[in-house]
Order: structure tokens, then sequence, then C-alpha cells
């Protein structure tokens, strides 16, 4: 047998979906991959039910469908107060996955250095080896999560090509303020580099943050590639609608290797999401209310555990600190946790560049009774998990 590639070595599969189907197998309740276990709202599932009899069961264009992109850019404006092209400067992907990679393959040569920080949601490592780009690590310091802007400036002197910003960030629920973002947007412009950003958890945010669109700040506009998706704003993740936004040129790439890598997003899905894209102002606020009452709860409940945890600033994740039970491997704590307690949790080794395994992540966006049940089996925690120290 001829060997297979050395590109897909560097890498196992997802450790987040490996703990979705592990969670699964021992009937847990599962809080590691990110996704809500509650309804999409049903005007959008209403306008797909009338989608499947009306005529979008062929191909969108292939970066999308006119009304979808238009209604992107709307929203984007409304947003972020800037006016995007619908037509030059949108590309409608297979979710942020499909966006982040067409972004990587479009900016990116064989050996040019992308800086990613750490801890980083899992996809930007297998990015940038899938499009044989080499990751430069400036570390996120817990417990606040800041960077030193020295180390983040010795990672631009090496000429990478782009940095990739989540914002807010998965794991560490980090919202980068406006000073932050400037220090980025300097360097990026002093050093000539791209920023690809992934803005997902744009609208799942705790007062009093905000979100700061990268590409509003002075001359970002031209070198930011914004990555997005519907996924978590409507909680459709399993549509996989996705969408990049930069410069013309740029998207003329992007649209390149959008086309070859996946031809377009489900025409019936963008249709029915356009629904979505028009709520008004009270369905975000909504929605950051339903997410406030949400990690309120699940925190309060980790709190009558004593087990020290982050508090997100936007995202729906928690990193809490199992150093207490001394597992030198922390997947084996998941997956324990898993078996014995009975609650789906990430490894946080599979976030960090450097060698961490005293967190495991948990996400809280699930119904009030999925996380109460969470919480009551956690009670055990103590009781049921192995110490080894
Ligand atoms: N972003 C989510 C997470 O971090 C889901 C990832 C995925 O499986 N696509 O859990």
């Amino acid at each position: 047998m001829p060997s297979l590639s050395s590109r897909t070595a560097g890498f196992t599969d997802s450790v987040i979906r490996r703990m979705t189907r592990i969670s699964n197998q021992y009937g847990a309740v599962n809080l590691s991959q990110g996704f809500p276990d509650f309804e999409p709202p049903k005007e959008i599932l209403n306008r797909l039910a009338e989608v499947t009899k009306e005529d979008f069961h062929q191909y969108s264009i292939t970066w999308g469908a006119q009304n979808f992109r238009e209604a992107l850019a709307r929203k984007h404006e409304h947003f972020s107060g800037q006016k995007i092209d619908p037509n030059s400067e949108i590309v409608v992907t297979c979710g942020s996955t499909e966006a982040m990679m067409a972004a990587m393959l479009s900016v990116t040569n064989p050996g040019d250095k992308v800086i990613v920080f750490s801890p980083f949601y899992e996809n930007y490592g297998a990015d940038t080896i899938l499009s044989n780009a080499e990751p430069i690590y400036v570390p996120l310091i817990p417990p606040e999560f800041k960077f030193n802007p020295d180390v983040l400036e010795a990672a631009f002197r090496q000429n990478p090509k782009a940095i990739i910003l989540c914002n807010p960030s998965n794991p560490c629920g980090k919202v980068f303020t406006r000073d932050e973002l400037t220090i980025i947007a300097d360097l990026a412009k002093k050093y000539d580099t791209f920023v690809i950003t992934d803005e997902v958890y744009e609208h799942i945010l705790y007062k009093p943050n905000a979100h700061v669109y990268m590409s509003t700040l002075p001359g970002m506009k031209e070198r930011t590639i914004l990555c997005n998706s519907l996924s978590k704003t409507y909680s459709i993740t399993g549509w996989r609608l996705g969408y990049v936004v930069a410069a013309p040129e740029i998207i003329d790439t992007v649209k390149k290797v959008h086309d070859f890598l996946t031809v377009g997003a489900a025409a019936p899905l963008q249709e029915a999401a356009v629904t979505g894209l028009n709520f008004p102002d009270a369905y975000y606020l909504d929605l950051q209310q339903k997410y406030t009452e949400k990690r309120d709860l699940f925190l309060n409940g980790l709190d009558t555990l004593k087990i020290s945890h982050t508090v997100p600033e936007g995202a729906y994740y928690i990193l809490l600190d199992i150093s207490e039970f001394g597992y030198e491997d922390d997947l084996k704590f998941c997956e324990d946790l898993a078996r014995l307690v009975g609650v789906g949790a990430v490894p946080g080794s599979s976030f960090f560049k450097e060698p961490e395994n005293r967190y495991i992540r948990f996400h809280f966006a699930k119904k009030e009774k999925t996380l109460n049940e969470a919480l009551n089996r956690l009670n055990d925690l103590r009781k049921k998990m192995p110490y080894h120290v």
C-alpha cells in the first residue's frame, strides 16, 4: 500500500467531536461539543418548511444566494456600522470551519507562519497543518487570558503572513477590548500581516462586555478576513452556514478556493436563514439575556462544588481547574467523568500549545433542565472520581 499524506499525520481526529461520541456511549449529559439542545427560533423553522415546497433545491450561486448575501451585508452593517458590498465582499461557506480553511488557503503559502493565540479552538491547529503553514503560538495567560504585547511583537518579528483571532474566544471566554485589538491591529499594520478573525460568538456576550469588530479599526478593513457563521447566533449548528467578509481582492480568491472545496452551502437552508438575518434587535437582546441566565445558573451551581473556574465574558464555555484530582492525562479524566459521573467535558490540553493538563472545558448552551441535571450529577464528583495524588 502506498503511504497516506504526511500532511495528515500531524494531527488526530477532533478531540471535541470524540468527546461527544464518548458522552453518547456512556449516556452522559454532553457538555463537551458546544451546541444547543434547545430549538432554533420557530420563525426560521417555519420558513424552512415553506422553502421545501419552493424552488430552492438546486445549487445557489457558488459564493452564496443573492438575497442571503444581501441580508448578511445588512445585518453586518447594522451591528458593525461598516458597509460591505454583498457582491464583492462576502463568500458564503459551509460553516465557519470552511470559512477559516478557505481564508487560510487563500492567504498562506507552504511554510508561511501564522500566529495563533493559545489556548485556541482546535481547528486552527489543523487548519495551519492542512495549509502547510507553520503556527507561532502566543500565550493568553490565565486567569485573565491577557497577552504580553512584547511576546506578541516578537512573534510578529518572525514575519508571519497572518494572525488568527477568535473573539469572543473559545475556550477561555475572553472578549478582547478595543485597546487589546488596537495593539494587534497596529502590529498587523507594522508587520504587514493579515488578521483572520473567528467572530462566531459576536452576539453571545455578558455585560458589560461589548464586541468590537477588528475590521472597523482604522486601516484594518483591507487586511481583516472575518470568518463567521449563523450556527451559534440562531442555534443552527447543523445547518453549516458560514461566511467570509473581506476586501474584494481577497474575496476574489476566497471565492475560487471555496468553489473548489465545496461548491456551495445548502440552498434551501440559506433561503430559510434569511428570516433570522432579518430579526429585529430584540432577538439579539433576548439571546444575550438567555445566555446570561444559563451562565449564571451554571456558574452558581459550580461554585457550590468549590472548584475554581473561569467566568466567561463572552461565548459559552467554562474552563475548570481539575488539578486537585492529580490526573496526568486530562483526556483520561474526561473519559472517567463521562463514565463515572455521567457528564461530558473536553480535555483542556486539546486547546493549549503549552503542556497543560489542569483544565477541562464545559459549555452551557443547554436547557435549564439539562444544566440542572449536569449539576446534580457533578455533586458526586469528589465521591465518584478517583484521586491520583
Ligand atoms: N465550536 C464548538 C466547540 O468548540 C463546536 C465545534 C465543532 O464541533 N464544530 O465545541
